[in-house]
């Protein structure tokens, strides 16, 4: 290792601690559930994981992968188009694409390579993309890799600014809109009936990353989409494997036949890099399965929601208001958010506390995630710890 190198790595990890902002890697010795055994720590229940269906651990997700495994291997060993692809990416893709309601759907490694290789495939020096400030880092990074491309940015969900660069926009060839479905920090929704409007208006391209969306929102889990009785009417989906839908790896885009063959073509993950394994393709299919089969456990994380929302309301803590399962709560200032966050861990509760810069100064917050899998018992445990750390 290069001298100089170590010491400057080093000396900035050194003032990452000092400032409070250095990531600690906990390491859990049980599969992902309501509770974990957290090392150093015993049992811990989380209210902090993606894991929105609780299927992560599911025995038909688990017993798909198993079985993909044995029939699969390992994987392709290359690329697809170089040497073939596996039928379960196929099936995977299908299945897909009906839970979203579109026509086709590509799968990639994971959601962050689909922005990846979807953006600067579809935006050339012609076009323009107008991005929502506080989309995800994987769609910021897609437009970075569109670097011909004029590239805008609306304020959060301020579709007057969105429709007065869309019409300053209307000699470029194309104008991609992005957005999140659901935003990772705040828990609030697109307003995706304004977003259809506006692009329909402006003949512009909607996409929309439904990462924290698809498997919660809508009445069977199909996603934002669903929610706002607008299947099929999203030009284009991005979301990913690594949450609601068995938590492994793996993301896709969904859109018209034409779009996905277009990206088989071109997209440059696709090209230069591997599939999914077969073992994640599998196991995906199966979570697929087990949401449309049984659309009782998106209704069993609604009730959770609605659960945690009103304990928390009663015991007074400010939320910021949303129909989805990330639930913020504003308690000011980054060190109060990180030491209660450190206080609800030695009670046994795993809950991220976000400061700045994740989030504007003075807005630092908890995050509780639920769970379809969470139980009354948790909940109860959550709301006595928060109600006991708030006094210290
Ligand atoms: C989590 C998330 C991603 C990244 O998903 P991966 O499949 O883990 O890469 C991308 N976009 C959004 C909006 C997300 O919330």
């Amino acid at each position: 290792m290069n001298a100089r190198l170590r010491e400057v790595l080093g000396e900035e990890l050194a003032s990452l601690k000092r400032a409070g902002t250095y990531k600690e890697l906990r390491h859990l010795d049980s599969p992902m559930a309501p509770s974990v055994e957290m090392e150093g720590r015993g049992r811990v229940l989380v209210f902090s994981s993606n894991n929105y269906l609780g299927l992560s651990d599911h025995p038909e997700v688990r017993t798909a992968g198993v079985e993909g495994i044995a029939r699969f291997g390992a994987g392709t060993a290359s690329v697809r188009f170089i040497c073939g692809t596996f039928t379960i990416h196929r099936e995977l893709e299908d299945a897909l694409a009906r839970l979203v309601g579109c026509e086709a759907a590509l799968t990639y490694v994971s959601c962050w390579t689909a922005n990846e290789g979807l953006i600067p495939t579809l935006a050339g020096p012609a076009d323009a993309i107008i991005s929502d400030a506080l989309n995800h880092a994987s769609i910021i990074d897609g437009c970075r890799l569109a670097k011909n491309t004029e590239r805008r940015v609306y304020a959060h969900g301020d579709m007057a600014s969105l429709a007065a660069q869309l019409g300053e926009l209307r000699e470029k060839r194309r104008r991609l809109i992005l957005t999140d479905g659901v935003f990772s920090m705040e828990g609030d929704v697109a307003p995706l009936p304004d977003l259809v409007e506006l692009a329909e208006k402006h003949d512009a391209v909607l996409i929309v990353d439904d990462s924290h969306g698809t498997g919660v929102m809508g009445e069977r889990g199909r996603g934002t989409a669903e929610h706002f009785g607008l299947l099929g009417k999203i030009d284009i989906i991005t979301s990913t494997l690594g949450k609601a839908l068995g938590g492994a790896a793996g993301g896709f885009v969904a859109s018209s036949r034409e779009l996905i063959d277009y990206l088989v073509q071109k997209s440059r993950p696709q090209l230069f890099s591997n599939a999914l394994p077969p073992t994640v393709a599998a196991s995906a299919r199966a979570a697929v399965d087990v949401l449309m089969n049984d659309p009782g456990r998106v209704a069993r994380l609604r009730e959770n929601v609605r659960k945690v929302r009103s304990r928390l309301a009663a015991l007074g803590f400010t939320m910021l208001e949303s129909p989805t399962a990330i639930i913020p709560i504003i308690v000011g200032d980054t060190a109060r958010a990180i030491a209660m966050s450190n206080a609800l861990l030695e009670k046994g509760i795993f809950v991220t506390g976000f400061g700045f810069p994740v989030v504007p100064e003075g807005a630092a917050r908890l995050r509780i995630q639920v769970s379809a899998a969470h139980t009354d018992a948790d909940i109860d445990r959550l709301a006595t710890a928060l109600a006991e750390v708030r006094q210290a």
